[in-house]
């Protein structure tokens, strides 16, 4: 049996039955923890001294796209549907699938040197099967925990490699089969169908749901994600309608469901993701945090693209929490109060054991709770960055002080994967590659007329994807307003 004992650390459970234990210790036996309190003692344990140290579980990221991030920051000030013309229906098109790999492998790596042991990876850019094979390879050699999804988006392709959507289905049935029977490994495997835009028609929506669940993998869906024309999409109620509403969906957004569709959404069981990051950016308004916790809807955050923006969750979370205590401020501004609404301790939660609810995984991960599977990290308080800082309310450090310089350890399943701020990982070989991969794609693109797609073209390109019916319906639901700069 293999022993590793964390020793001497502050303990940060997130388990509302162990709480915060200053001077602990957690004692991990074969990728499990097995106790954690004061005192404890394992003769033949290796020790990992936490001394001036937060222990915590490693955080949990429930939507991403890791393969964007060979395009880094090439969205940084784009809308929506400059993202959707410019990556999703042209740059997509140019990566091959060594460029997948570079991407999943770095963007992998990326996500455990800023703490996040659990990934979403939303990964809708399967133009190949080599693409997803590449994909998955990537994930694995990281070791990092995701639950990967067949994405069954794709750009327009000369000659694509799926003929149709039978073999899209065929195909993920055989990765399946190929890498994820196991349904306790680290890397799962989830199912992400088009948005509902770009359904060709009910039916073929309908298989691609279907598929999810004769596989038994969980679904992720963009959902209720625009406000279209001034009119609402109803995606919610469309799902409900064709019987596809369950509680093994996570939709993504929301923020244009109406009060009629979240009590579905409560009702059915159905959890959220929100992207503060892009959200605020794009058009898709505030995170939906305080209808989400008033329905009791397991709620959880993201990082999104990583050609936006960066790869931690510190950052969508102090988001997450600064928005929605604004809007519940809102109607007091100006005034003095006594407190602000919701605190630290909740934000903690969203990014840990309520993020590991979204995805069916609290029972293995989210808290350090014995039983639990040894996603941890421990951020280092002895640093210019977080030194004095206050015990009364470790939350409080984590959420609005700490980043990803703080991270010291990181360990998935008992496996050490960082280690006094080291990634053990080929970090050389990763960042050659990506930039390989980023560099290919930016000459491709170039050569398309560059990475900014204007509207019209974003529409001819639509065509290629879905029916000129749902192309004519987004054209008129996206008039051109320009942004408002004053
Ligand atoms: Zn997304």
């Amino acid at each position: 049996m293999s022993r590793r004992l964390i020793k001497g650390g502050f303990v940060v459970s997130v388990d509302p039955r162990l709480g915060n234990l200053d001077d602990a210790d957690v004692l991990i036996e074969d990728g499990k923890i097995s106790a954690v309190g004061r005192n404890l003692s394992a003769a033949d344990a290796e020790i990992i001294d936490a001394a001036h140290m937060i222990v915590m579980p490693g955080f949990v990221d429930t939507h991403r796209h890791i393969w964007q991030g060979a395009m880094r920051a090439v969205t940084a000030d784009w809308s929506l549907l400059n993202y959707l013309g410019g990556i999703r229906m042209s740059a997509a098109a140019c990566y091959r699938p060594e460029d997948m790999y570079a991407a999943q492998y770095q963007g992998a790596l990326e996500a455990i040197n800023a703490g996040v042991t659990t990934i979403t990876d939303y990964c809708h850019n399967l133009n190949t099967p080599d693409h997803a094979h590449e994909a998955i390879r990537g994930l694995r050699d990281a070791g990092l925990r995701a639950i990967w999804n067949y994405g069954f988006n794709r750009p327009p392709l000369g000659d694509p490699a799926f003929k149709t959507q039978q073999e899209r289905l065929q195909f993920a049935r055989t990765l399946a089969a190929q890498y994820f029977v196991q349904r306790d490994a680290i890397l799962t495997m989830g199912v992400a169908p088009e948005e509902a835009a770009l359904w060709i028609d009910d039916d073929a929506g309908k298989a691609q749901f279907a598929l999810a669940r004769e596989l038994a993998a969980r679904l992720f869906w963009h959902c209720n994600c625009l406000n279209h024309g001034g009119g609402r999409p109803f995606e919610v109620a469309r799902l409900h309608a064709l019987g596809l509403l369950d509680h093994d969906i996570v939709l993504s957004h929301m923020r244009y469901t109406t009060p009629e569709e979240w009590r579905l959404v409560a009702e059915h069981g159905v959890a959220v993701a929100f992207t503060p990051d892009t959200e605020l950016q794009m058009g898709m308004g505030y995170p939906s945090t305080i209808i989400a916790r008033r329905h009791g809807i397991a709620h959880g955050y993201g990082a999104d693209i990583t050609s936006n923006n960066s790869a931690d969750m510190f950052t969508p979370l102090r988001m997450a929490l600064q928005t929605a205590r604004a809007e519940l401020n809102a109607p007091r501004d100006g005034e003095l109060y006594d407190g602000v609404p919701i605190t630290c301790d909740e934000a903690l939660r969203w990014g840990t054991l309520e993020g590991a609810r979204v995805l069916g995984l609290d029972h293995r991960i989210g808290s350090l709770t014995p039983g639990k599977d040894a996603d941890i990290i421990l951020l280092n308080t002895d640093s210019i960055t977080l030194v004095g800082w206050d015990r009364s309310n470790p939350a409080g450090t984590i959420i609005q002080q700490a980043s990803i310089a703080d991270v010291d350890t990181v360990m998935i399943k008992g496996k050490v994967l960082k280690r006094h701020g080291v990634l053990l990982a080929d970090v050389k070989r990763a960042c050659r590659l990506l930039a390989d991969a980023a560099e290919h794609i930016a000459r491709e693109v170039a050569a398309k007329g560059g990475f900014y797609v204007d509207p019209q073209r974003t529409f001819q390109l639509m065509q290629a994807v879905t029916s000129a019916r749902h192309v004519d319906a987004f054209r008129a639901d996206y008039q051109e307003i320009a942004p408002t700069t004053t």
